[in-house]
């Protein structure tokens, strides 16, 4: 049990999931994705080569609470053409230049019908927009601002969208690693993005890396691995395992983990649950300079439906370079330029510390509760006493000499059964894994039980 907390796996392993992940990068970057479509099913197949995992599909029309699967759309090429023939807008240069779930189109229409179906971002003028238009049927192509102010505005264009919207299927996959306890938590992100690398083929290159972390490893929780289409594929799963999601004690969604700037975290709904509480340990304990952001409804993930009145999954997100936040989100500007492997592995390390956290986050109760337990006749105490000084650990100076039997008497005193690892190290300000250790070897000396 607890293999887990093996974090100090050698950097050989490092440098091999560095290049795994820059690797799966490369590949899945082009591909198209959508809500449904072949693009989801392939980059699903490319994925399942890091480790196995179960691809479901759910048919268009299926009811979801308030939502319907839409038909399912795939799109083989699109362009736009001026009057001489020469296509200068292609879809093969760049999928974000269509609007995603565009309906067909095959015409020649005036700048200014074209001028519609245009969408551009003046903030970023040499950027393509990334826009999708899932449940209105309409059609566009998102340009760069500079090249929209290039256009001839009496000209005649030809626009094509060799595209498909026919009733189909949602494509989904999940993987549930089984633990020794019967807590357990959800780990989810979302796979209907085009060529956009830090939303989110970061988190879905995370993703896979992370549940192949997790499956080698002995887990006292059990882990729910779920990858679907962001906003319908979660509330489909939720429809479909309403059970057992209820029962989820907590998780995060993996998006946007290998851009360059900081760190950042991203509060659950409570605010101070033990997710959030193992999230801002684990960055005080790497020093790591992060930014806090508190949960939000409007600017979000499918923490917004994990999250709703029935269900009430606490999820947390830990970002590197939060969706909403970097100028280049939701633009072609979000490119495998952008991002890198390395702070997708770093930001994998991040979270396998947290989920060490959790797996250490147990509770336990004193069998000696009538005052200390005589520590002396257990070795656990300095033969010759009455030296140790009276310093708080962690304070400032000379290392804490006395860091064993403090922890010690700190866990007998804690160890109530009403506090857990967790809160014992908060209330002491000494490490988990020292609070942890220690419980473990009381716990073999038959001064604690485990609840
Ligand atoms: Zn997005």
């Amino acid at each position: 049990m607890l293999e887990l907390s093996k974090l100090d796996i050698d950097t050989i392993h490092w440098q091999k999931l560095i290049g795994q992940a820059d690797s799966y990068l490369k590949r899945l970057f082009p591909i198209c994705r959508s809500i449904t479509g072949d693009g989801v099913r392939q980059t699903l197949s490319i994925l399942r080569e890091i480790t196995d995992f179960k691809i479901k599909e759910v048919p268009s029309g299926t009811r979801c609470y308030d939502w319907t699967i839409p038909d399912e759309w795939n799109i083989k090429d699109a362009y736009i053409e001026d009057s001489g023939g020469k296509r200068i807008v292609d879809f093969k240069d760049n999928n974000v230049h269509v609007v995603n779930y565009s309906v067909p189109v095959n015409a020649t229409i005036t700048f200014r019908e074209l001028e519609k179906h245009l969408y551009t971002l003046p903030r970023l003028p040499k950027a393509i927009p990334y826009r999708i238009s899932y449940y209105n049927k309409d059609w566009g192509f998102c340009i760069s601002h500079k090249q929209l102010c290039g256009l001839n505005k009496n000209a005649k264009y030809h626009v094509v969208i060799d595209s498909t919207l026919k009733p189909g299927k949602m494509t989904y996959a999940e993987c549930l690693v089984k633990g020794s306890s019967d807590q357990e938590f959800l780990i989810s992100t979302y796979c209907c993005h085009p060529s956009l690398a830090n939303d989110n083929l970061s988190g879905q290159v995370l993703w896979a890396l992370l549940l192949k972390e997790i499956k080698n490893r002995k887990t006292r929780h059990s882990y729910r691995f779920v990858i679907s289409p962001e906003t319908i594929g979660a509330i489909c799963y939720l429809s479909k395992n309403e059970k057992v999601m209820r029962n989820i004690k907590g998780g995060f969604v993996l998006t946007t983990v290998a851009g360059p700037g900081k760190l950042g975290y991203k509060r659950t709904f409570l605010g101070d649950h033990a997710i959030d509480r193992v999230a801002e340990k684990t960055f005080r304990e790497l020093n790591a300079d992060y930014i806090p952001y508190p949960f939000d409804i409007i600017s979000g993930s499918d923490e917004r439906h994990y999250s709703s009145p029935y269900f009430r999954i606490p999820m947390g997100t830990i970002c590197k370079d939060k969706y909403s936040e970097y100028d280049f989100y939701h633009t072609s500007l979000d490119n495998l330029d952008f991002i890198n492997p390395k702070y997708l592995i770093e930001t994998l390390k991040v979270y396998l510390l947290c989920l060490h956290k959790l797996e250490i986050n147990c509770t336990y109760r004193s069998l000696s509760p009538y005052c200390e337990p005589m520590l002396s006749k257990r070795g656990l105490y300095p033969k010759i006493s009455g030296h140790i000084e009276q310093k708080v650990f962690g304070s400032a100076g000379k290392p804490d000499t006395n860091g064993e039997l403090r922890a010690i008497l700190w866990v007998m005193f804690y160890s109530d059964g009403n506090n857990s690892v967790l809160d014992i190290s908060e209330k002491t300000g000494m490490p988990m894994k020292l609070i942890y250790e220690t419980s473990q070897k009381l716990l073999a000396l038959k001064l604690l039980e485990k609840i």
